[in-house]
């Protein structure tokens, strides 16, 4: 068998077993109001109301579509801090105070929770010349996407990345690994210790694939000890587009249709983006 029809096996099998998935995912959302992601509830100050709870979802259309996105909160993990995002959005102009309408501002790093590099990212020259967010290309962002599972007790190396035996012509990848099992997203204190791409297993990458997509589920592509030269293996050629914080949990390994939009900032290499699987 190779590689490719097993992962249409795998596909056929996940579709058959899906609606029963599906069914248990529908009965647990929509949370209520003021359910953060580590499950546990906050205080609320709705009305008693019953019908003013807002509907919060991870998969929509029966679980056709999910949603590969955290959500941006201020105890989201950010780059190296202990004490994650913090404030970054609030009501600058209210209702409450007179105002006619509600109007929020905010103010957060490009790289923060799901987000995408551009190739200015680690090359000044680049970033100099204009190669920001808004010239990444959409058709590589948007297409069949296959979700690998990593071996989970090291680094994406050279050697993992042949283990996992991806097939010629695909090109855009989902990187599921510890980090999803650890679910470091939902922990506030960075985590130095996550899961990446080690320089070998980048330039394996480049060398021996057609991926140009590369997506991972903490906040780097890249393993810390190799923060900076896997980056610049990956972004040399500026026909990589690295997409990182994917939310990768509960869902089947296997082929999907992916799209992702990132922000059309303009001069900045980095963007927060809205990612989501279809089936
Ligand atoms: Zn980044």
């Amino acid at each position: 068998m190779t590689p490719l029809q097993y992962v249409l096996i795998t596909c056929a099998v996940a579709h058959v077993v899906l609606p029963l998935a599906v069914a248990t995912s529908d009965a647990a959302y929509p949370p209520p109001y003021g359910l953060d992601q580590s499950g546990t509830t906050t205080t609320t100050t709705a009305s008693a109301v019953d019908d003013l709870i807002p509907v919060r979802r991870e998969v929509y259309g029966g679980g056709r579509i999910i949603d590969i996105s955290h959500r941006y909160l201020s105890e989201m993990p950010t780059w190296e801090s202990p004490d994650g995002l913090g404030h970054f959005l609030w009501l600058a102009k209210s209702m409450k105070n007179g105002s006619e309408a509600n109007n929020s501002e905010m103010k957060l790093p490009t790289h923060t929770g799901t987000h995408v590099d551009a190739p200015g990212h680690v090359f000044d020259h680049y970033f100099d010349a204009g190669f920001d967010v808004d010239t990444l290309d959409l058709e590589v962002l948007n297409g069949h996407a296959l979700l690998v599972d990593v071996p989970r007790d090291k680094n994406i190396t050279a050697e993992v990345m042949k283990s996992l035996n991806i097939p010629k012509g695909v090109r855009r990848v989902l990187f599921r690994t510890l980090n999803t099992d650890r679910r470091l997203m939902y922990k506030k204190e960075f985590d130095t210790s996550y899961v990446g791409f080690m320089k070998d297993g980048a330039k394996w990458l480049v060398d021996n694939t057609d991926i140009k997509l590369v997506g991972i589920d903490y906040l780097s592509v890249a393993a810390f000890d190799d923060l900076i030269p896997s980056h610049l293996v990956f972004l040399k050629n500026r026909d990589i587009i690295l997409v990182e914080g994917l939310k990768l949990d509960d869902f089947p390994l296997g082929l999907y249709s992916v799209h992702c939009l990132p922000l059309r900032l303009v001069g900045s290499e980095g963007s927060p983006i809205r990612c989501i699987l279809i089936k």
